[in-house]
């Protein structure tokens, strides 16, 4: 069983069939799968955990599990109102995470400082509730910078938490992976590791012990075969990928990224088979 450590589940291209999409991870072999609480904004944080309500219990499906965030191009929303109900949502049970928060320089969007802001106080909010968090992190095309950025707000804001989170869709170097392992994250592989032109990524992965890589689709967007909608049951061709990449069997890659996660989350409940 492979757990999918972030989907956007509440998209609206999933609005005709999410149900059978759900039904089609757990076919493949998806025990469960983290839901990302971002929406198009603020106004939308709540729409992971709602489609958690509405489909857990349901036989044949995968155990669902949430976040809430305010992505880093939408801090500019990141006001008091927005940020009261990102806490409220981090005191619910299934609310398990924050995120995907982090900096993004490599889009168009919010000034830099503005995401900086929004990111500690959102990290602020994490740390009082407790909850590990999901890092989104792209510097200016070939550039560190963001990831340098990143690291300099996690040192001063978060290591001192004692709190863990997910370095999500990594595309940094060893530099940054190795950064990552240091602060007690897990890092997490997307769809792209499949691609032809990743060879560098999963030389990164090459070197990463198995007690801190999980493996996530980032659906609907990076799927495996370029240009289709992704999906939550895509999330084996990338652990296949991943097991390749670190010369191990499927089996012992799925095994490792569960409890992984489950560890990372305390979890004590069975996810799928582990
Ligand atoms: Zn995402």
């Amino acid at each position: 069983m492979l757990v999918d450590s972030h989907a956007h589940l509440d998209r609206s291209r999933y609005a005709d069939d999410r149900e059978a999409m759900l039904g089609r991870a757990w076919q493949a072999g998806v025990g469960a799968v983290l839901a990302i609480g971002i929406g198009e904004g603020p106004a939308e944080m709540h729409q992971a955990l709602d489609i958690c309500r509405e489909y857990n219990g349901r036989p044949s499906l995968p155990r669902l599990y949430a976040s809430a965030g305010i992505y880093p191009h939408n801090t500019t929303e990141a006001d008091d109102a927005a940020l009261a109900k990102l806490d409220s949502l981090l005191g619910e049970p299934d609310v398990i995470a924050c995120g995907e928060i982090g900096l993004d320089y490599y889009h168009e969007g919010a000034p830099h400082d503005v995401q900086r802001k929004g990111f500690i106080r959102q990290l602020e909010i994490a740390a009082a509730r407790k909850r590990p968090i999901l890092i989104h992190c792209r510097g200016t095309n070939e550039s560190t910078d963001a990831w340098d950025d990143l690291f300099l707000v996690l040192e001063e804001q978060w290591r001192g938490t004692g709190l863990s989170g997910i370095m999500h869709c990594f595309g940094g170097g060893w530099e940054q992976a190795r950064r990552s392992l240091d602060l007690g994250f897990l890092v997490s592989f997307a769809g792209n590791l499949t691609y032809p032109k990743a060879q560098p990524l999963r030389e990164v992965a090459e070197r990463l012990p198995l007690d801190s890589v999980l493996v996530e689709t980032d659906a609907p967007w990076l799927a495996p075969d370029r240009g289709k909608r992704n999906e939550p049951a895509f999330v084996v061709r990338t652990a296949q990928v991943l097991a390749e990449t670190m010369g191990k069997e499927l089996e012992e890659v799925a095994v490792a990224t569960t409890n992984n996660f489950k560890r990372l989350f305390h979890l004590t409940e069975d996810v799928g088979n582990c």
